[in-house]
């Protein structure tokens, strides 16, 4: 029997790119060898995209669609994918064709090698500009100072995993708060890596606003470090020299009356940033167990199409 791979596409106002997509992704399965399906998750986008999925899953059956109630953002988009999809092999890519389905033959390659994880490594960045670059580069660096868990810089959302793996992440990594390429570096298995180039965006413009960026950068340093949370330790550890030393100066100096206005309000103003920027941290984690208490669905699906689930 024919193994299947299933194509895994988050889709969220992605009108302009659809049809091509499907157009040049089809045309790269229909070479694999493998039986292949293709997963369309509409993560609530407000545009054509829903009656565009629709058409192509009317025309072609390997084409399926989950579409949610709202948008719940790239990472459930994904983790949705994965859920609803039976292939042996999976792939996630997005639909802006900025990863190119031309690779997917050399991930069969690897599936067929025996690789569980196929992570695809992105050596250029066209359309992301100079900002989102270096504040990708940025971020890296200091989420790999941060936490134990290893983070290859330029690993994208566009990677390879085996059936095993899909089921582990179906089963154990369910948080509501999550960042699903640093699961997949981290989940161990056999694996590889593949180089690419990111081309431009075939049309629209970038669905990830800096804003969803930022959020999306401390909701992973929380959920991958505690690190932040024990810097209260060391700056109090830091304070309490301090006070040590300046106790021991002004005993043997034996001053008199203070000066030194201006010495206490830096002093005053230093200590209570270093003080509310701690309890700001604390609020963060707090924040993201608050989320995981409430256990609530990590999405919601309205309707799908040619899935019987
Ligand atoms: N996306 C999504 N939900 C969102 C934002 C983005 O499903 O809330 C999808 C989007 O349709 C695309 C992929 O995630 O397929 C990557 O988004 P985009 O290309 O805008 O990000 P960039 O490549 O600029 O980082
Ligand atoms: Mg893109």
């Amino acid at each position: 029997m024919e193994r299947l791979l299933s194509v895994v596409v988050s889709v969220y106002n992605e009108e302009e790119v659809l049809e091509r997509f499907y157009r040049e992704t089809s045309r790269v399965l229909e070479g694999i060898g493998w039986d292949y399906e293709i997963i369309f998750v509409n993560d609530g986008s407000a545009d054509a995209s829903p009656a565009i999925l629709k058409r192509l899953a009317r025309q072609d059956g390997r084409v399926k669609v989950v579409s949610f109630s709202r948008n719940f953002g790239h990472e459930a988009a994904m983790i949705a994918g994965i859920d609803h999809s039976s292939g042996d092999g999976i792939v996630c890519m997005d639909a802006d064709l900025q990863h190119p389905p031309e690779c997917i033959p050399d991930m069969i390659r690897c599936f067929e090698e025996g690789f569980q994880v196929i992570s695809m490594v992105r050596t250029k960045n066209e359309s992301a500009g100079w900002f989102k670059n270096l504040a990708s580069k940025a971020f890296y660096k200091l989420i790999n100072v941060l936490s134990d868990v290893r983070f290859e810089d330029g690993a994208s959302d566009f990677f390879g995993i085996s059936r095993k793996v899909a089921s582990v992440l179906k089963e154990n990594y369910r948080e509501r708060i999550r960042f699903l390429r640093g699961y997949v570096q981290n989940i161990g298995f056999k694996r590889t890596s593949i180089e690419y180039e990111a081309g431009a965006r075939a049309g629209g413009h970038s669905k990830y606003s800096i804003r969803k960026l930022f959020r999306l950068s401390v909701n992973t340093i929380v959920c991958f470090s505690d690190l932040p949370l024990k810097l209260g330790i060391y700056a109090g550890l830091l304070a309490g020299l301090m006070g040590a030393v300046v106790l021991v100066y002004t005993l043997f100096t034996r001053q008199g009356a203070p000066g030194g206005y201006a010495t206490i309000v830096v002093l005053l103003c230093f200590m209570f940033a270093v003080l509310f920027l701690l309890v700001g941290i604390i609020g963060e984690y707090i924040a993201v167990l608050f989320t995981e208490l409430k256990d609530r669905p990590i999405y919601i699906v309205e309707e799908t199409e040619n899935l019987d689930r």
